[in-house]
């Protein structure tokens, strides 16, 4: 009988399978979902069985043999490798890299399916009995052996670390074989007991948990509306209460930043649960063992960022999606997927009930809710005793402005703070200034690789690009006339700091941006201090926007509204008011009322009128009105060809190269726009374009892009250009 072939997801661009022959006289079982290792191009990879098939469209004689078979079983369950391949046909995208994407990365290598263990140390049957005469002369090992009978469960690398006992030492015991070497595995979730109860839910919180509670075991998305501080992290705590009583698994997926230690510790205290996380803060082995603790079922409860959207779960019972608007959740280079979205396709696979809450949902989200594809769940109030914060647009038009601080916040910053009140200030800029302008001539720091200014960083003395990353020193005269009179023009959140400072010494201040959190722990110390009132003025760029609670917060001050109102992009309003809301969301929290202060040089602007006056609610609504009448998403579906290349003609020509690729029969129904320069036209010394493809009906865009992508390589300016598509861009940059 014929050998069987093998085709194998690799990552690679192509977008193929490859077919191997088993290792020669292979018997055991094979099935998808395991790893082999492969010869592939002139080394060799590892990559995932995807089929295995009696023919091959190549010569048999010439195929290679797989290597080595990995896995004894398959590691990736059927509903992941299904969920890849759907991705791979959604987003168009090779499946190899789909998979390489959604591995921790030490199981993209040929590393076994095992915990990484963690190194303990134990004195043996001979180490607890030894004489003391006999370490007499070594002191060093005689305290080594004492500390290691204090501690017979055994000791880590870290503990031994703490207690100066040095590797000679562990060297010597070895020898004597008075201690002993194991590896054991980690601890990833365990158990723990419940230390905080549930506070009694009121109504609408009610009909929530028990709306998701009435899903169990079968599909259902859900919409969970809820403005700041309704307790959406408390229906979502108990309906995973309610999913581990039924002995299963709840998956949780939040925003970059929303994963914060005030987060997990909630999360620990009222389920009991120490939950396994998933983010890119972990080192490759601690993400390997949570991932396999959920593969496993031994963890009740994941939480995890983008990514864990892909994690095997042994018995999955509830999804939930944290903050659903929030653009992180979309993927922004190599495989841009949107976490949210594959979990609602795989909640439908899964057959469990998946849960979507923001208090900004996403415009796609509330029209999926209102086309009756989602269950609408609204939370209109804040929970417990806290009110909606009231929001006010201060026009500063004329005003005298002290680094972006007009007189009338500085008023009312002052009154919060008499009161006791603290303050939180929101600048989505960071560094000191956002370029330096020339007194003399108007000359200003621009970035030499990309459109875009430097920003001057005045504390670590250098411009730097935002954009590309890089820097140069501040020059001392203008390189254009020479003048010396060189002025920071605009205020980041550094300056914004100094100026914070001058008017109030006697407060103290935490700024938190990105480049205040570098430190590793450093987030979470400010964070601390923002959440325990001990900073009293709170000054940071998004990452203070995003779903903390700070109970003391009674006054935000929102230093610039203006930049989201004359975008060219058009989500840009969308992105504005749902920043806005969200920042608001920030004060209030507890029993005093909440205030919001909106700086702007455009009070009358409708977009701003209508979220101060109507809400949120309001807002989306007419910006749905807006997209219909636009033929806008979510009224229409998009993907976008982007392309960059030294070379300045080179872009243009490989996007109209590709449209005219495309044959009039399957173009049926999609429009082309473009191709056009990319509004950042220069980035990191590249040129860049983009075409962008929009269809009423997201079927006559795949069947295109389907036929159209895999060729596009084929292109003769293809080899000249970085490419690639973006199906439902969230940005068109
Ligand atoms: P959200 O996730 O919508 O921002 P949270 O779940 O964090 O809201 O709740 C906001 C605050 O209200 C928290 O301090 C929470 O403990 C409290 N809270 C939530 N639900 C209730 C309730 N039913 N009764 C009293 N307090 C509640
Ligand atoms: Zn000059
Ligand atoms: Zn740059």
């Amino acid at each position: 009988m014929a050998e069987p072939i093998l085709r194998v997801a690799v990552a690679s661009p192509l977008h193929r399978l490859f077919d191997y022959l088993p290792p020669r006289g292979w018997t055991a079982a094979l099935a998808p979902g395991m790893r082999v290792q492969i010869p592939f191009g002139r080394g060799r990879s590892v990559g995932v069985l995807i089929e295995i098939a009696r023919t091959t469209d190549f010569d048999p004689a010439k195929l290679k043999r797989v290597q080595a078979i990995l896995d004894t079983t398959p590691i990736l369950p059927d509903d992941i490798l299904a969920m890849a391949r759907w991705a791979a046909d959604y987003y168009h995208h090779p499946l190899g890299e789909v998979l390489a994407g959604c591995l921790p990365v030490l199981l993209r290598r040929d590393q076994a399916l095992q915990p990484q263990g963690e190194t303990i140390w134990q004195l043996t049957e001979a180490g607890r009995t030894a004489d003391p005469k006999d370490t007499a002369r070594a002191p060093q090992q005689a305290r080594a052996l004492s500390f290691l009978a204090e501690h017979p469960e055994g000791v880590n690398r870290a503990q031994l670390e703490a207690a100066l006992i040095g590797a000679h030492v562990l060297r010597a015991l070895l020898l004597r074989e008075w201690i002993e070497r194991s590896v054991r595995a980690p601890a990833t979730s365990a158990a723990t007991h419940v230390t905080v109860n549930a506070p009694p839910l009121n109504p609408a919180q009610a009909e929530a948990v028990d709306a998701i509670q009435t899903a169990r075991g079968r599909y259902q998305a859900f919409l969970l509306d809820g403005v700041t501080g309704s307790g959406k992290t408390e229906v979502y705590l108990q309906s995973i209460t309610d999913c581990i009583a039924q002995g299963k698994q709840a998956l949780v997926v939040v925003p970059e930043i929303g994963l914060t230690p005030q987060l997990i510790e909630r999360f620990q205290q009222r389920l009991g649960h120490t939950p396994a996380l998933l983010h890119s803060g972990l080192s490759e082995g601690e993400r390997l063992n949570a991932w396999l603790a959920a593969r496993a079922g031994d963890a009740a409860v994941i939480i995890g960022t983008r990514s864990a959207a892909w994690v095997p779960l042994a018995r999955p019972g509830l999804f939930i999606v944290d903050e659903e608007h929030d653009p992180s959740l979309k993927q922004q280079e190599g495989f841009r997927y949107s976490a949210r979205d594959l979990l609602v396709w795989r909640a439908h696979r899964d057959g469990v009930p998946i849960v979507l809450g923001s208090a900004t949902p996403s415009l796609e989200s509330l029209h999926n809710a209102q086309q009756g594809r989602y269950q609408h769940l609204s939370l209109p109030e804040r929970a417990g005793a806290a009110c909606a914060p009231r929001l006010h647009l201060l026009d500063i038009r004329n005003q005298q402005l002290d680094e972006g601080l007009s007189p009338a916040l500085l008023t009312h910053m002052r009154a919060h703070l008499e009161r006791d009140g603290q303050v939180l200030l929101f600048l989505n800029r960071r560094g000191f200034a956002p370029t330096l302008l020339c007194h003399a001539c108007g000359w200003v720091a621009e970035c030499r690789r990309c459109d875009a200014h430097l920003t001057l960083h005045q504390r670590q003395r250098h411009l730097r690009c935002h954009h590309c990353g890089s820097q140069q020193p501040i020059p001392v005269q203008c390189p254009q006339c020479g003048c010396t009179d060189l002025r920071p023009l605009g205020a980041g959140t550094e300056r914004a700091e100094q100026a914070l400072a001058r008017h109030f010494p006697d407060y103290s201040c935490v700024r938190i941006d990105r480049d205040s959190t570098r430190r590793k722990g450093r987030l979470e110390d400010l964070l601390a201090q923002a959440a325990s009132g001990h900073a009293r003025i709170l000054l940071g760029t998004q990452m203070l926007a995003k779903g903390h609670h700070f109970p003391g917060v009674t006054l935000v001050g929102i230093l610039e509204a203006d930049q989201g109102l004359f975008s060219a992009d058009f989500r840009a309003g969308e992105r504005l008011a749902q920043q806005v809301i969200q920042v608001a969301g920030r004060s209030g929290r507890a029993e005093r009322p909440g205030e919001v202060l909106i700086q702007t040089h455009h009070p009358e602007h409708p977009l701003l009128q209508q979220l101060v006056e109507a809400g949120y609610p309001a807002f989306a609504q007419a910006a749905l009105a807006e997209r219909q009448a636009a033929g806008l998403p979510p009224f229409s579906n998009l993907a976008l060809l982007r392309a960059e290349a030294t070379d300045a003609s080179a872009p243009e020509q490989f996007l109209m190269e590709a449209r005219d690729a495309v044959d009039a029969k399957s173009a049926t129904g999609v429009e082309f726009w473009g191709p056009v320069p990319s509004p950042m036209e220069r980035r990191a010394g590249r040129i860049r374009a983009q075409l962008l493809l929009v269809a009423r009906d997201r079927k006559h865009l795949h069947k295109l892009l389907a036929g159209w992508v895999p060729r596009l390589s084929e292109l003769k300016s293809a080899r000249k250009v970085r490419w690639s598509i973006d199906v439902d861009p969230i940005d068109l940059f």
